[in-house]
């Protein structure tokens, strides 16, 4: 079971699961001035958005999440903080759509957003996978 390894690494925080990302996601959700001096590696992300901790190094030698370098909401650019909830939560982070839009867009029964997001991702220009702040 891969989920096995994985699961060894918990939040030093909250004690949750960390799931693995890569470090192309945090080169773009880090704040410039950390993402720069950003390091390569193995890194975990903190999926509980009321846990100060976002993401944590995974030493290699340790194994268990013992961490040299840990990111916190503020290392986070604004629009990428997982902790952000309700109407201003993104559901696109390529395109910086947030909940609220996407809400009063469905309301006006529209639905240009929707229409939006997936003639973009038709079009190749969706990398939400490397862009939501889960890698995923
Ligand atoms: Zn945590």
């Amino acid at each position: 079971m891969a989920d096995a390894a994985e699961s060894m690494h918990a939040c030093a925080e909250c004690g949750g699961p960390l799931r693995p990302v890569q470090v192309k996601t945090l080169k773009h959700v880090l704040k410039y001035d950390l993402a720069r001096r950003l390091e390569d590696g193995t890194f975990g992300y903190c999926p509980d958005p009321d846990c100060d901790i976002v993401y944590v190094r995974i030493s290699p030698e340790s194994g268990v999440g013992t961490s040299d370098q840990v990111f916190r909401q503020d290392d986070i650019k604004d629009r990428a903080r997982p902790g952000v909830s309700g109407r201003e939560r993104y559901i696109c982070y390529c395109f910086g759509y947030t909940a609220g839009e996407i809400e009063d867009d469905a309301a006006q029964d529209v639905n240009a957003i929707p229409l939006a997001i997936a003639r973009d991702v038709r079009a190749g220009n969706c990398a939400c996978e490397v862009m939501n702040p889960s890698g995923h």
